[in-house]
């Protein structure tokens, strides 16, 4: 009984996803002719396939069948002006015809640069590379030089990129690395009191930084105040990861909680909706560290396509977007998003968690654990095929997430309408499913 209720909702959900999406299934079989698993990440793949985009418009994107979604992963999360916003076209437009590439200083640059200057207080001076991962790996150099100690700590499970250092406790597969990697990280549990400060005062001699992720902190907690204190009385830098979490506030997660970091780390959202772009800044002391004028032996930082013309002509134009009355629109969109999803959880009787801040909700089945220990993870069978299901009947109803189907962003050129759509298209999709959950995840179902 229990497998033939949850077939019939596969057969019957895969079904209306493989009609409306014929040409995509034929892309991807291309697609697997030549690229390794068909897609170039991970999340970009689902069962059975994944839809293939063609453009996109605002909050909207278009698939090869030309089937319209409101978007609500955003390029993973860095389109938050929603796509090809006409400004930062111009400004890419213009930088391309004058110049594309540069191996060289260009003004541009530090008018960049002063805009995270004049954002963030913890900011005096800045450094631009191709990613996020690189920025927090930069910035973990950086703490390394200035203290001369070499251990970072890190909250488990929390993503900062993919170099095998910063994958230590967040990828379950270890598959091609090395038994060092990682050799410098503690990952713990940071919301452990106790045991932050037991760690920081076992390892005073060889920390050199306390990497933190701005978007795992919930408002009204006082961890992250707690953690500053620790990291001053330790004289340990604080580095945040604003990678995601920059789109908050004017001046990122550290405005939105009111903490200052010593060293921050950018990427996503300041490259102007979709290029490759990262950053990291921080003070004076600590940023010296690379300034070949003053150092006899300045930290070494390369990387050809780093300070690009024409992202850093697309990033001013997207930051001058991003005003403060910007992020309050953004905000209360999510907020209204939060709010309808928890909702229809309660009004269907499913239990489900809806998380996160402003314009960013992570959304599952369940209770969500703050440590979040890949190598633990413990998904009922039942209830992670449900989750794929419900993701896939939202897809046919018009909402883009990514692949894992949790994390919802809102953009600018989201309208109430459209996030109100999208919560009555989750509460159809959820009564729909509720049967199939009370066989297949019946601890799913509410009092
Ligand atoms: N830090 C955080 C908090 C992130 O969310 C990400 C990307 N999701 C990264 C770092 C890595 O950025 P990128 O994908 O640009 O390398």
């Amino acid at each position: 009984m229990k497998t033939e209720i949850l077939t019939q909702y596969r057969t019957k959900i895969e079904n209306d996803y493989r009609k409306k999406t014929k040409l995509s299934k034929a892309a991807f079989k291309e697609a697997q002719l030549y690229v390794a698993g068909g897609v170039t990440r991970e999340t970009c793949y689902w069962k059975p396939y994944p839809v293939f985009v063609e453009r996109g418009e605002g909050c909207r994107i278009y698939d090869l069948d030309g089937n319209e979604y409101v978007d609500y992963n955003n390029a993973f999360t860095s389109s938050l002006l929603g796509h090809t916003p006409p400004q930062v076209v111009e400004a890419i437009r213009e930088s391309a015809t004058k110049l594309l590439g540069a191996g060289a200083a260009t003004q541009s640059i530090h008018q960049f640069a002063k805009l995270f200057c004049d954002r963030y207080s913890s900011v005096d001076k800045m450094r631009f590379c191709c990613s996020g991962t690189e920025a927090v790996m930069y910035a973990c150099r950086a703490a390394r030089a200035h203290t001369g100690k070499e251990k970072i700590v890190k909250h488990i499970g929390s993503y900062h990129g993919g170099t095998p250092e910063q994958e230590v406790a967040v990828i379950a597969s270890t598959r091609g690395l090395t038994s060092n990697s990682g050799i410098d990280v503690i990952a713990t549990n940071v919301y452990d009191r106790q045991a932050m400060k037991a760690l920081f005062e076992k390892h005073q001699t060889e920390l050199a930084g306390l990497l933190l992720n701005g978007v795992w902190f919930l408002k009204g907690d006082d961890t992250l105040m707690f953690l500053r204190d620790l990291c001053t009385r330790y004289g340990v830098p604080m580095i945040m990861d604003e990678v995601m979490s920059f789109r908050l506030a004017m001046g990122g997660a550290q405005e939105y909680f009111g903490v200052e970091a010593d060293i921050s780390c950018f990427g996503k959202y300041i490259g102007g909706a979709g290029l490759a772009v990262g950053a990291f800044g921080g003070r004076e002391e600590i940023m010296t560290g690379f300034d070949y004028t003053t150092q006899s032996e300045p930290i070494h930082q390369a990387g050809t396509f780093a300070a690009n013309p024409v992202t850093v002509a697309a990033g001013i134009a997207s930051l001058k977007t991003l005003t403060p009355k910007y992020f309050t629109r953004l905000n209360n969109l999510g907020n209204r998003l939060k709010a309808g999803f928890n909702k229809a959880f309660n009004e269907i009787g499913i239990k489900g968690y809806v998380m996160g801040e402003g314009s960013l909700s992570l959304m599952g089945f369940g209770e969500l654990e703050m440590v979040s220990d890949p190598r633990r993870a413990n998904v009922p069978e039942g209830q992670a095929e449900v989750a794929r299901l419900l993701q896939l009947a939202m897809t046919v109803k018009g909402n883009y997430v990514a692949g894992s189907g949790t994390l919802w962003t809102t953009t600018g050129p989201m309208t109430d309408a459209d996030i109100d759509k999208t919560v009555s298209d989750l509460h159809k999709c959820l009564a729909e499913a509720k049967p199939v959950i009370a066989e297949a995840a019946h601890n799913l179902i509410g009092e």
